[in-house]
């Protein structure tokens, strides 16, 4: 592939990580992030499978090496594996290292072969509980033991699995323990995610469900032996060790800000729109020069603009028992 100057933003750092949202839809609705009655975007303004093969080909070619596809829920998008076939020919040719993917796991027993033959070698599974009736209540339309066999489905594939947990103050709580020993008994490494003010529902609830990640490390730290590690995946998590364990845990805290001055990523929505920061709501429209030419020069140079304006931060604040900074799209559209 031609070398093109890489993507460097204004505060010197290097972008090389694009996450995807293929699509809004979900088969679940998670009370954190979507409302019960969702109102989809109409097809047209989605972008098709080859636009999007089109766009994450132009990132890569400008010096991408990971991307994470997400949505909504990545894997209800219709022919959504001919996209991770195509973004093969980069892992093959050595341009991309890694392909992964953010899934709720309902579609993993029908897709998990097909992931590790597109070269998938990782996938991050959202699971906030172990509990049937806890888990139909947070997700409103999704079913544990489909999300169970799932992961089953992906580990028997040869899916490295992350599970990834809202941490919830009063609902899965008293799940801790639980939850990291299930993961350390299926080698799987956990993540908790502080909650966010996303979207325009809720958001009370959402403060009284704040769980401070401090106090979710101390409590790990009163039966483990935790090591801090230094490895950083550029985002907005930090990671401990169980020296009992041996298992990592993960806190991603997108609230504060340690973490912005080492970000290597941007965002892009389904509908071809760039955000350049989760807590801002800069964004630049690449649908449009995408579209008008089949050439991909006006892309590659309304990306190179985009990313000249990344913002050095973000604005999310908790700290006055407000939602201050509050962003009024929801995480199914950035795809979180
Ligand atoms: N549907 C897929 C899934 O659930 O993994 C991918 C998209 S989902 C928007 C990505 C992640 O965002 C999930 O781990 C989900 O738990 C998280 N998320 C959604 N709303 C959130 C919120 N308000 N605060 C923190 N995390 C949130
Ligand atoms: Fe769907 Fe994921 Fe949002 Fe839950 S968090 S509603 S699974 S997109």
């Amino acid at each position: 592939m031609s070398q093109t100057a890489p993507l460097i933003d204004p505060f010197a750092r290097a972008i090389t990580y694009l996450r995807v949202s293929v699509t809004d839809r979900c088969d679940f609705r998670c009370v954190y992030c979507m409302a019960e009655n969702m109102t989809f975007l109409p097809k047209k303004e989605l972008l098709t499978l080859e636009e999007l093969d089109r766009m994450c080909s132009t990132f890569i070619r400008l010096g991408v090496r990971k991307l994470r596809i997400t949505g909504g829920e990545p894997l209800v998008r219709k022919g959504i594996m001919t996209f991770f076939n195509g973004m093969k020919r980069h892992l093959d040719s050595g341009d991309l290292d890694e392909l992964t993917l953010t899934t709720n796991g309902s579609q993993l027993a029908r897709f998990a072969d097909d992931l590790v033959a597109a070269g998938v070698r990782r996938v991050n599974v959202s699971l906030d509980t172990l509990d049937e009736q806890k888990f139909a209540d947070i997700t409103r339309w999704g079913r544990l033991k489909q999300v169970l066999a799932g992961i089953d489905a992906a580990r028997e594939a040869g899916l490295r699995i992350k599970i990834n947990a809202v941490a919830l103050k009063g609902f899965n709580e008293d799940e801790l323990f639980t939850l990291q020993e299930w993961c350390a008994a299926r080698d799987m490494d956990l993540t908790f995610i502080e909650v966010m003010p996303m979207g325009d529902l809720g958001n009370e609830d959402r403060l009284d469900q704040y769980w401070d990640l401090k106090d979710l490390r101390a409590r790990l730290g009163e039966r483990f032996t935790l090591t801090d590690l230094a490895e950083s995946s550029g985002g907005p998590a930090r990671y401990v060790r169980l020296e009992e364990t041996g298992q990592k845990i993960g806190f991603i805290t997108p609230l504060t800000h340690n973490f912005c001055e080492s970000c290597n990523r941007v965002r892009l929505t389904c509908t071809g729109e760039l955000y350049m920061c989760l807590g801002q709501e800069d964004m630049a429209d690449l649908r449009a020069p995408l579209r008008a030419s089949a050439k991909d020069d006006l892309l590659e140079d309304a990306i190179r603009k985009a990313i000249s304006l990344k913002p050095k931060g973000h604005d999310f604040d908790y700290s006055r028992q407000a939602v201050d900074g509050q962003m009024s799209r929801h995480m199914s559209h950035t795809g979180g």
